[in-house]
């Protein structure tokens, strides 16, 4: 269950079931006095057994055990408030934690969606099926706050904050520098591309994420700790790789516009994604759900870029590509 990385670094491999991410990866430092754990699987049994079991194998003691979050999504924050104690700090990104502030609840969110084109009748049923809504931390968590460049040590671990906008608003990847270790959360994941989104027009998530990309792609790392799955190949080059998925996402979203004039929705059932339906109308509804968000993240990039213009006068939000 928990398996040695480096001396006095493990990973406990949560699973996540239904989701295609397969696994959540909790990575656990072991130090003299205090413990940390990074990350921590969804806020529901089958996690909470397989972080106690792996807890358990490593004599993991949660009196003397500090908790860092990378980013708000439940698969990493849920079962926070379960495994700490009254002793713990949970470090966590300064601008994530205000998604549990209480007033950015979901109704924005649902608004957004169905001025985005997001049928009225599916709305409550996407809100239902939304894993962050269903497997979030049960009480608000008191957190220790983070800024990029913040330093927490643990043990022979000197980890160094960076501040990677794009996945979420506040996403924080961690390095080591003398190990070359980079804990990357969400931010560069492997076989599996991380999804980007976006509830409002006032952010470009997708080009904070290119830029994240660009902030961490020259760091000198042997090894890549992501939040799911493996590392494989290098960081450089997987990097290059994402950037390039992205631009093609966008491209591929001016082809479905063509000349026409659509909403986020029509557009995302238009594009192509990597899931076992044969039509749009056959996707589970969670899934239709992160589908526009992520269209919604590639027509505010295009949009950034002067290439797509957005009318925002009617009920419901429309594109149309801008003529050369
Ligand atoms: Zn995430």
């Amino acid at each position: 269950m928990a398996d040695e990385i480096r001396k006095g670094l493990y990973r406990i491999s949560v699973p996540l079931p239904n989701s295609p991410l397969k696994d959540l990866n909790s990575y656990v430092i072991k130090g003299k006095d205090r413990n940390l754990i990074i990350d921590t699987g969804f806020n529901r049994s089958v996690c909470y057994e397989a972080m106690r079991k792996g807890l358990a194998e490593l004599g993991i003691d949660l009196q003397q055990t500090d908790f860092m979050l990378t980013h708000m999504h439940a698969d990493h924050t849920g079962l926070v408030t379960r495994l700490a104690t009254q002793t713990s700090r949970i470090f966590f990104s300064r601008i994530d934690a205000r998604v549990f502030d209480g007033d950015h609840g979901w109704q924005s969110l649902v608004d957004f969606a169905e001025r985005n084109g997001f049928p009225a009748e599916e709305l409550q049923k996407a809100l239902a099926s939304h894993p962050g809504f269903k497997y979030s931390p049960q009480k608000m968590p008191v957190f220790t706050l983070l800024d990029d460049g913040d330093v927490i040590e643990c043990g022979n671990y000197r980890l160094r904050c960076i501040a990677t906008p794009g996945h979420t608003q506040g996403h924080i990847c961690l390095y080591e520098e003398d190990q070359k270790i980079f804990f990357s959360g969400d931010h560069v994941l492997f076989d599996i591309t991380p999804h980007i989104e976006s509830w409002a027009y006032e952010t470009n998530s997708l080009a904070d994420y290119m830029a994240s990309l660009d902030k961490v792609s020259h760091l000198a790392v042997d090894l890549v700790l992501p939040g799911h799955r493996n590392f494989q190949g290098d960081l450089k080059s997987r990097i290059d790789a994402l950037k390039i998925h992205h631009r093609e996402r966008a491209e591929e979203v001016l082809e479905v516009l063509g000349n026409k004039t659509l909403n986020a929705y029509e557009i995302a059932a238009g594009m192509t994604w990597d899931i076992d339906c044969e039509t749009w109308e056959d996707f589970p509804i969670a899934q239709k759900w992160f589908a526009t968000g992520e269209a919604i993240a590639h027509l505010r990039y295009l949009e950034g870029e002067g290439r797509i213009s957005r009318n925002a006068g009617q009920k419901i939000v429309t594109f149309s590509a801008v003529r050369p």
